[in-house]
């Protein structure tokens, strides 16, 4: 049944990948797809692990529970995204869960939630933001997905910050007056820093600033919010540095 467009269906799972192995699907993915698509055994699905690429998989067992399918064939290579990390500051639930989903379908090989001293989210379901990365690259064709790390300071991650890693800081004190991205070097690794609603504060903006790895990018004349910043600058970036051009 639905035979025809099942292969269409794409699922992550947290599994080895491999001709000829045997892949248990979860309660959520068996409701899914024998409750929902009304596929069954035989019935064909996309498999991905963020690892080994996408693979064609049979339905081999078909519970109201549980399930198991049997992989087939690969039929694409893992396209790992450019070396490009997103830190942003959580802002309201809906919104955060948009910056994550966005980040995971424009190409950021890493999310992580910062603590800003203008952030007013305390915690952050990393769980969640990590179900939504995983339901994002589900839909857009993704073979990885972005690792959500848990909540850490700024701070903390500016004074562990690796070596050759540049940082393009969003800075809303530059809007219209700093210097856009296609000013600065080329190259890779990056990392994009978006504020919270409050932006940075001035002490934290001169800590940013006195950084060698630091380049301010203006994101326009403009005052975005937090949300489109992100997906303005994971943009720019792609478009300048990434893999769209
Ligand atoms: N309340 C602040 C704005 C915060 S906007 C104010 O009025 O100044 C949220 C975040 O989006 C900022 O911290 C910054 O990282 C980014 N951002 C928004 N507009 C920007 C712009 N025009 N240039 C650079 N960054 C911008």
């Amino acid at each position: 049944m639905l035979s025809f467009m099942s292969a269409k269906i794409r699922l992550y799972v947290d599994h080895p990948l491999g001709e000829g192995q045997t892949v248990p699907l979860s309660r959520e993915q068996a409701h899914y797809l024998f409750g929902v698509m009304r596929l069954g055994p035989g019935g064909q699905v996309l498999l991905f692990n963020g690892r080994d690429g996408e693979w064609r998989a049979e339905i081999t067992g078909a519970g109201k529970r549980e399930g198991a399918a049997q992989v087939l064939e690969r039929t694409r290579p893992l396209q790992a995204p450019p070396d490009l990390w997103l830190l942003f500051a959580p802002i309201k639930k809906a919104r955060t869960d948009f910056i994550v989903e966005k980040a995971a379908e424009m190409g950021a090989a890493r999310i992580l939630p910062v603590q800003t001293e203008f952030t007013n989210a305390e915690r952050i379901r990393q769980d969640r933001l990590q179900a939504h990365a995983i339901e994002a690259a589900e839909q857009c064709g993704g073979t990885f997905v972005p690792p959500v790390a848990e909540l850490q300071k700024l701070d903390a991650v500016l004074a562990d910050w690796p070596a050759g890693r540049r940082l393009m800081f969003c800075d809303e004190a530059a809007a219209g007056q700093a210097r856009t991205l296609s000013d600065v070097l080329a190259g890779e690794p990056w990392a994009v820093l978006i504020g919270p609603e409050g932006g940075f504060s001035p002490a934290e903006r001169g800590r940013l600033l006195d950084l060698d790895f630091v380049h301010a990018v203006s994101l326009g004349p403009r005052i975005l919010r937090a949300d489109t910043a992100a997906v303005a600058a994971l943009t720019l970036w792609q478009q300048a540095l990434g893999d769209w051009r």
